[in-house]
């Protein structure tokens, strides 16, 4: 038997898997060559080695103890600072609004009525939602809220897209 044939039986060997002709020409071929051995004896030990790793048992509290310690673990950061302070600055124009109105510094009716006018322009829906909220006196301070909302979105994306030409900017006249 050649060395490379016994070293592709060594594993089925071990594991008693040869039939009682094939164990002995391996057998055979241990004991005359030393290099095999070797290796049989290396197979062998990683064998044992693997058996003792398997009979290590989790203790029963394992995945409890696992899970309080990634719960006790400082949150991470989530990675969206933009949207972080989108939503900040939209609370503080909501406070601003309600502040003002609250003031009476803000009057909804020309608010929604300014609104109107623009959504008017912009587009004939936005229109006729103002022409119905104005007829059923419904839902005007829905309309503003919402038409606030977009002008708010508004704002944060152009001042968004400024930023970003500066930078873009900033970058063209250092390379440059
Ligand atoms: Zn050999």
């Amino acid at each position: 038997m050649k060395c490379s044939a016994c070293r592709a039986r060594l594993g089925a060997y071990q594991d008693r898997e040869l039939d009682a002709t094939a164990a002995a020409r391996v057998e055979e071929h241990l004991r005359a060559c030393e290099a095999c051995r070797r290796l049989a004896e290396t197979m062998a030990r990683a064998e044992c080695g693997l058996q003792q790793l398997s009979a290590l048992e989790p203790s029963v509290d394992f995945t409890h103890a696992v899970m309080a310690r990634i719960a006790a673990q400082p949150a991470m950061a989530t990675g969206r600072p933009r949207l972080t302070w989108l939503g900040v600055y939209d609370l503080i124009a909501w406070l601003v609004v309600v502040g003002l109105a609250a003031a009476g510094v803000l009057r909804w009716q020309a608010v929604v009525a300014e609104i109107g006018v623009w959504a008017g322009k912009a587009a004939v829906a936005g229109d006729v939602l103002y022409r119905i909220a104005q007829h059923f006196h419904l839902t005007t301070l829905a309309l503003a809220g919402g038409a606030c909302e977009i002008a708010i979105a508004l704002m944060v994306f152009v001042a968004m897209g400024r930023s970003l030409d500066s930078t873009t900017l900033r970058g063209v006249r250092t390379t440059s």
